[in-house]
Parts: structure tokens; C-alpha cells; sequence
């Protein structure tokens, strides 16, 4: 182990969210000295993640999986309705992993679950120290990279990995650029009670405004992603805690009887963004500092567990052959292995959630046809579930369950 103030790691991972802390235990379980520095983030995370199946798969070979199992739901059926009043409707789309001979699609979990099941684990391993510290400048060298904490210390290391969310420094340093847009939606998110059991569905209504969506929690709760225009999100924020059940309520049609939120909202502006390039500079990116998609088809830690996956292949590979783990080779391989699972995934969630904001009626038309075909094709709604939960284009090694 690395101490902190004599010996450099091979690997400093920036940012302690789920996407580094999972990229930090798989490159030290593969046998690499790793440092991890995270800041605590501001202000508490109240969202939950739904981890599809190939994720669930990665917690299991990674150790982590037996701590968050008591706090997770399964995700066996999938429903959307279409509820935008629209002449051009969908019909009800349900999904059920049995189907694809699933016992479920995924988990959901609280973000807050997930993060300590990931320290828990985090802290078992010797090659893995961890500052909570903030990184103040990121410096790459041509066969080095230092990293300077806000407490002064330098670090050394042959490969960063910046995980350090939507404003990456590491990015930064790394000179990579980002196609960015905003979309006029904010994401309202809340968990709640309701009197009626969700019996392990997800419902996803499809509004004007965009995606309504409740994913199964433990007992008789679930977290909720309400997609709305910004206006009527900051009206329902400012709401009590029983007008905003009511509201919830009214807008579900009562699937799941009476509605309780509980305490702790979200905000989130959606925004859809890709770095340019995933990797240079002895840096690779990972999780929101190398992409941010719209929270629509839960995918965007899906995509940021793959990527700390990936890079955990190629550099534990590099590593146990004696090769520069930080060497072009390896951060061309990597933005090579990420690159279309990225683009496919953004532009599918695009793609959805245009045709719901459009008032273009052939555009309307394309989704609801695009959803009847799904809903009548076997093969072909059989194809979009396993795409959905495993892209045959991307399951790195530990998404398979082999051990790196
Ligand atoms: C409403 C909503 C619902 C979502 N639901 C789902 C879902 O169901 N399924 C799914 O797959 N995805 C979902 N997502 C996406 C998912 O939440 C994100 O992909 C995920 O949180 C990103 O994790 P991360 O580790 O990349 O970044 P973050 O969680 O942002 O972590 C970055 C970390 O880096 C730290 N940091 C930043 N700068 C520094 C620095 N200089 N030094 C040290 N530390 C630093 C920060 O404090 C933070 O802890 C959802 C997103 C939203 C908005």
C-alpha cells in the first residue's frame, strides 16, 4: 500500500462517486497500488439507480454485491404507457425479464446504499488507500501524471483516472473537449410510500413533458423521475410534502394507491454530453466526467460502470504483462472499447426523448409504431431487452463475472 506522504501509486483515481470507487477496487484487486481521492459532494444524493443486470453481475465479481443486496429491489417487469394524449398513441409496452429467462432486469438501489456498499468493500482491499481530499491540479507529464491535493501533497502516477463527475478537472488537464447540449426539461426526483404494492414493476409514463417514471424499492416504496418543463418543476419543489403526493398521485392515475414522499428532493437540469476523446494524457475518463445522459432508460451509471470496468481490464492486463499501464496503447484501446456502447446509448435516449417533446406528428407517429412493433415482434422485443440490459457491443470481463 502506498503511504501517503513516501511512495507514489500507479493509479490515482479522482472523484469518489460510484463510477471511481468501482474503477478503483477493480484495478486493486487486480494487483495495481491505488490511491482514490474524493470529496464529499455538497449537498446529499437522494436519487436511486436501477443497475441492470450485466452491473449487478460486476458488484458480484467485484465483492460489493453482498452489501447492497438487503437494499435493493429486483426490476422484473418494465411497463410503458403512453400518456400524452397525443393522436398518435402508443399502446402499453410491458416487458418481463423472464422472457429473456431473467429473474430480473436489474436492482434498483438508493445512491446513498450503493456508495457505502462500494467504501465497504473499498476498505477490505491493501492495494487501495483512500484521502478524502480534494484534487487541486492534475499535471500530465510525458511518463507520469502528478496530482496535487488541496492539502499540498503530490502524487505520482503512471495512469489517472478522472472520475471526478460533470466540471472534471482531469478533463480538463487532459485538453479533451465536450459536445454539450441542454434540453428544456428538469428531472424532479423524490422517494415515496404508496398503499399499493408495485409487485417489482417499473412504470414509465410517457408525457408531453417527458418521461414519468417510478422504479421499484424495497417494501412498499419506490423512487420517482418526473421529467417536466422547468417552470412547473420549480412549481411542484416549492410544494408541501402531502400537495406534492397529491400531485404525484394524480399524475400516476393512482397505480400504486395513495402517495407519502419522503423527505429529500432533486433537481436535475438534463443535458446530454460526450467527451470528444475518452482518454489521453496518461488520463482516462470515466462515469459523468466522460459522458452525461438524460436520466431516461437508466443507463448513465450502466455506461459509467462499463467504462470503470473496461479500464480495469486493460490496465490490470498491462500491468500483470509488465506494460506501461498509463501507454498510448492502452488509452487508444480504451476509447476504442467505449466509444460505441457511449454513442449508441446517447443517441437512442435522444432520439426517445425528442419524439416526446416534438409536436412533429410523423416524429410522434415513428415512436408510437417504433413501440407497437416491439410490443407484437417476439424476436425483435426480445433483442431490445437483452440489447436494454447486456449490449452484445460492450460486457467487459467483469460484467461476464470473470475476475480480472
Ligand atoms: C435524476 C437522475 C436519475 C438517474 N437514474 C439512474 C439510473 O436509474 N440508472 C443509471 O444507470 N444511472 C442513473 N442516473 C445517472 C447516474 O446518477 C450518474 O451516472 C452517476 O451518479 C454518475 O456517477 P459518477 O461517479 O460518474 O459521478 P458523480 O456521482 O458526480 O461523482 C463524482 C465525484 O467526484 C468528486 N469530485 C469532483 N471533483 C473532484 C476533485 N477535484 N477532487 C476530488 N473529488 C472530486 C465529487 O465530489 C463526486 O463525489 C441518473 C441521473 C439522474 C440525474
Amino acid at each position: 500500500m502506498p503511504d501517503k506522504h513516501n511512495d507514489s501509486p500507479a493509479t490515482v483515481v479522482v472523484g469518489g462517486g460510484p463510477a471511481g470507487l468501482t474503477a478503483a477496487i477493480a484495478l486493486a484487486e487486480g494487483g495495481i497500488a491505488t490511491v482514490l481521492v474524493g470529496k464529499r459532494p455538497g449537498t446529499p444524493d437522494n436519487r436511486t439507480t436501477a443497475l441492470l443486470a450485466g452491473s449487478v453481475t460486476a458488484m458480484e465479481t467485484l465483492g460489493v454485491w453482498a452489501y447492497c443486496a438487503a437494499n435493493a429491489a429486483p426490476l422484473k417487469v418494465m411497463r410503458i404507457v403512453d400518456d400524452t394524449g397525443r393522436l398518435w398513441r402508443s399502446p402499453e409496452v410491458k416487458f418481463e425479464a423472464s422472457e429473456i429467462g431473467l429473474d430480473a432486469f436489474g436492482y434498483n438501489i438508493e445512491n446513498r446504499h450503493l456508495i457505502e456498499a462500494l467504501e465497504r468493500r473499498a476498505r477490505f482491499l491493501p492495494n487501495l488507500q483512500i484521502f478524502e481530499d480534494e484534487v487541486r491540479a492534475v499535471m500530465p507529464q510525458s511518463d507520469e501524471v502528478e496530482v496535487e491535493l488541496k492539502d499540498g501533497l503530490p502524487l505520482h502516477a503512471k495512469l489517472v483516472v478522472g472520475a471526478d463527475g460533470r466540471q472534471s478537472l482531469c478533463r480538463k488537464a487532459a485538453g479533451i473537449k465536450v459536445d454539450d447540449r441542454r434540453y428544456p426539461q428538469v428531472a424532479l426526483t423524490v422517494c415515496l410510500r404508496h398503499s399499493r404494492p408495485h409487485r417489482d414493476a417499473s412504470t414509465e409514463f410517457h408525457t408531453p413533458s417527458g418521461p414519468f417514471t417510478f422504479v421499484p424499492l424495497p417494501g412498499q416504496r419506490s423512487s420517482l423521475v418526473w421529467v417536466l418543463d422547468p417552470a412547473k418543476a420549480d412549481e411542484l419543489a416549492a410544494l408541501n410534502d402531502d400537495e406534492l403526493s397529491n400531485e404525484i398521485e394524480r399524475a400516476s392515475h393512482s397505480i400504486l394507491g395513495k402517495i407519502e414522499v419522503e423527505p429529500g428532493r432533486g433537481l436535475f437540469p438534463l443535458h446530454v454530453a460526450t467527451a470528444q476523446c475518452f482518454a489521453d494524457k496518461r488520463i482516462v475518463l470515466v462515469g459523468e466526467a466522460a459522458h452525461v445522459v438524460p436520466p431516461i432508460g437508466a443507463q448513465g451509471l450502466n455506461l459509467g460502470l462499463r467504462d470503470a470496468a473496461s479500464i480495469g481490464e486493460l490496465a490490470v492486463g498491462a500491468h500483470r504483462r509488465g506494460h506501461d499501464i498509463g501507454g498510448t496503447g492502452i488509452l487508444n484501446a480504451y476509447d476504442r472499447m467505449r466509444r460505441a456502447d457511449v454513442g449508441s446509448r446517447t443517441l437512442a435516449i435522444d432520439l426517445l426523448n425528442r419524439t416526446l417533446l416534438t409536436d412533429f406528428l410523423p416524429a410522434q407517429g415513428a415512436r408510437g409504431l417504433g413501440l407497437y412493433m416491439i410490443d407484437r415482434i417476439g424476436p425483435l422485443r426480445r433483442a431490445v431487452m437483452r440489447e436494454g440490459v447486456a449490449p452484445a457491443a460492450a460486457q467487459p470481463r467483469l460484467m461476464r463475472g470473470e475476475v480480472l
